[in-house]
């Protein structure tokens, strides 16, 4: 491809392709769809757990429920911005702080579509409960399982997989927000080459202030980098040097995690506690992150569904003009969405969790599809259910606007939304760039492209409207992604409004797919009973009708768009210096 990028994109291009795809090239289910493929094998049939592994789940599932309702006070907890030892121990004997580590090193062995079920009763009763699991174990001690030796594992794991001692994760500081390549934190080896002092901060750190065990990120020299390259430790803050500044910052939302802020002076780490390969710190990163996106999917999930049975109950019983709030279509609109979206949600979490659990070698577009859908929908279903409750959803007696506050968290933390969004285009699209020449080259490639839409199997006549649905828009999907291409080549990694758009279709026909597969399997072979099944049916189906719409939508706005003047009068504004006194309050030392 012809390039007219500055010498900084290219840079970028080059840091990004290093970080992403080093090592050999992996196909997958998502990526394949922006090559206009359906690679059926790899979602349908819907993923079943076998039966002795999902009864064992079930009892943790149960267990689970009943430590929630007993022992977990969500409204003590928001109130007093802290979550009680009784529930940390609790949670721990209970084997949920070690649920996907092997029995060997302490944990439960289960897999990581049985934590996701746990997961989601846990965020659907307390959503400060479930960003501490998801902190401690989901990407907390995640490093150390998937990156640690032997012997760091036999050395470390144990007591972290009991809930004896609480792990954190902590990659972010004031110059390495979204842009977590940035990090500034600072690893010197020492003159002995026995170990590396570091010197740095890290904020916002969930768990920071009061665990016992730290995956930290920090940079290290490297030969054929100036400014070196990031590596993961395993730290603890008896190390001399490391300092808590705040191990409780003041927040909006998930109040009873504590949010921390560390810093560190010159703190003697051993070679011993590097996780993973030197200088590789970012994958190890963005490894463990997946894990953590599956989880918001399965948190999420839970909490929308406690927003729709709440949002039921309102409308069957507050009158209004001598009707239920159930008789007026908006209010209806509003249930059918949330059910809808959650039907996908749920459907996507617990696809996304099998392909982990099947080995896959990758992920990471599916997660943080999931990621992003499922943090989006659960807060319009918030919003929703609040307006269903009307005055009543702003006071603090109902639990509803505790659940906004929480929700919020979802779409910033382990990634903000509008940058995954740009990363989902931006991994199909470089998928696909590869073959551009090759395409390009021959028109009858070309034609056949615009020709050829993928066969989506139809294993149930009820499914057929829906199949030819899925499959023509994916064919349109993927002919966009070649215009996009062909339009602005390289220079697409600039183009956000093109890559949003993209990266939303593509995230709605990775939801449809999941949602398509499970209707299938409940039409082929479904064991859930009249009248379930026939409001499942419904349910799904609206889904994949409302988001074809959606994606119709997204696809005719990359044709027609106002995204010229929009630029241009983000523009003008931006120009504008404003007051700027009003905004220093406090820290301003991240700019
Ligand atoms: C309660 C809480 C708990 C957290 N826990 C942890 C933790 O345990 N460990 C840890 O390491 N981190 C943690 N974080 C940090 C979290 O991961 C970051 O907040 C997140 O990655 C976003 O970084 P930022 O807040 O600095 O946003 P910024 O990078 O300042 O971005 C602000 C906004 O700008 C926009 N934006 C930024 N870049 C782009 C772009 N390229 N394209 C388009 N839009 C863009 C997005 O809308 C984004 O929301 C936590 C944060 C919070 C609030």
């Amino acid at each position: 491809m012809s390039s007219a990028l500055t010498d900084v994109q290219k840079k970028q291009i080059q840091q990004v392709e290093e970080l992403l795809f080093s090592g050999p090239e992996k196909e997958g289910f998502v990526k394949d769809l922006f090559f206009g493929k359906f690679r059926s094998e790899s979602i349908i049939p819907f993923p079943e757990l076998p039966e002795a592994n999902r009864l064992r789940g079930q009892q943790m599932v149960d267990q689970t429920k009943t430590f929630c309702r007993e022992q977990i006070d969500p409204v003590d907890i928001d109130v007093n911005a802290r979550i009680p030892d009784s529930v940390v121990k609790g949670l721990g004997d209970l084997g949920v702080l070690g649920m996907t580590i092997q029995p060997q090193y302490g944990g439960q062995g289960f897999s990581q579509t049985n934590y996701c079920r746990v997961m989601e009763i846990i965020g659907g009763h307390c959503a400060s409960t479930a960003v501490f699991v998801n902190a401690h174990h989901s990407i907390g001690l995640r490093g150390l399982e998937l990156f640690g030796t032997e012997e760091q594992k036999r050395e470390w794991m144990k007591p972290l997989a009991g809930g004896d001692k609480l792990a954190a994760f902590a990659l972010t500081e004031p110059l390495a927000g979204s842009d977590a390549a940035n990090v500034r934190t600072r690893a010197e080896p020492t003159e002995d080459g026995k170990g590396f002092r570091i010197t740095g901060e890290k904020r916002w750190i969930t768990n920071g202030g009061i665990a016992d065990v730290i995956t930290l990120m920090a940079r290290t020299p490297d030969e054929a980098e100036p400014d070196g390259k990031i590596t993961a430790f395993l730290v603890t803050p008896d190390m001399p040097g490391f300092k808590v500044i705040e191990a409780r910052m003041e927040k909006c939302g998930i109040r009873g995690t504590a949010t921390g802020r560390m810093e560190f002076h010159d703190m003697y780490v051993p070679r011993e506690n590097i996780l993973g390969p030197m200088g590789k710190g970012l994958r190890v990163a963005l490894t463990v992150l997946d894990y953590g996106r599956t989880t918001f999917g399965a948190c999420c999930t839970g909490a929308a569904k406690f927003c729709l049975e709440r949002m039921v109950y309102r409308a069957n019983h507050r009158r209004q003009f001598t009707k239920t709030l159930g008789e007026f279509q908006l209010v209806q609109d509003k249930i059918a969405q949330a059910a809808a979206d959650i039907y996908a949600m749920e459907s996507a979490t617990y696809h996304t969790a099998a392909l982990i659990d099947s080995g896959a070698d990758d992920y990471m577009v599916e997660t943080a599809m999931l990621k992003v859908f499922a943090s989006d929908q659960l807060w319009r279903i918030t919003n929703d259910c609040l307006q269903i409750w009307g005055g009543k959803g702003f006071f603090t007696d109902q639990p509803f606007e505790r659940m906004m506050r929480d929700a919020r968290l979802n779409q910033i933390g382990e990634g903000a939304n509008d940058v995954l969004r740009c990363f989902i285009a931006a991994v199909g699209i470089r998928h696909v760039g590869r073959d551009m020449e090759a395409i390009t080259r021959n028109p009858l490639t070309v034609y056949k492209m615009l020709r050829t839409r993928p066969k989506i199997p139809i294993k149930h006549e009820h499914m057929r409207f829906h199949a030819r649905n899925l499959g023509k828009q994916i064919a349109k999907f993927s002919w966009a992604v070649e215009v996009a291409l062909i339009k602005h080549r390289e220079a697409v990694i600039d183009q956000q409004y093109i890559q949003a758009r993209l990266g939303d279709v593509a995230t709605e026909l990775y939801m449809s797919s999941c949602v398509y597969s499970r209707l299938t399997a409940l039409l082929v072979n479904g064991t859930i009973p009249e009248p379930d099944k026939q409001r499942d049916l419904t349910t799904g189906m609206l889904y994949l009708r409302s988001a074809h719409m959606r994606n119709q939508r997204r696809l005719e706005e990359l044709k027609t768009n106002l995204d010229d003047e929009s630029v241009e009068v983000a523009a003008a504004w931006l120009a504008d210096s404003f007051d700027e006194n009003w905004v220093l309050k406090g820290d301003d030392s991240d700019v």
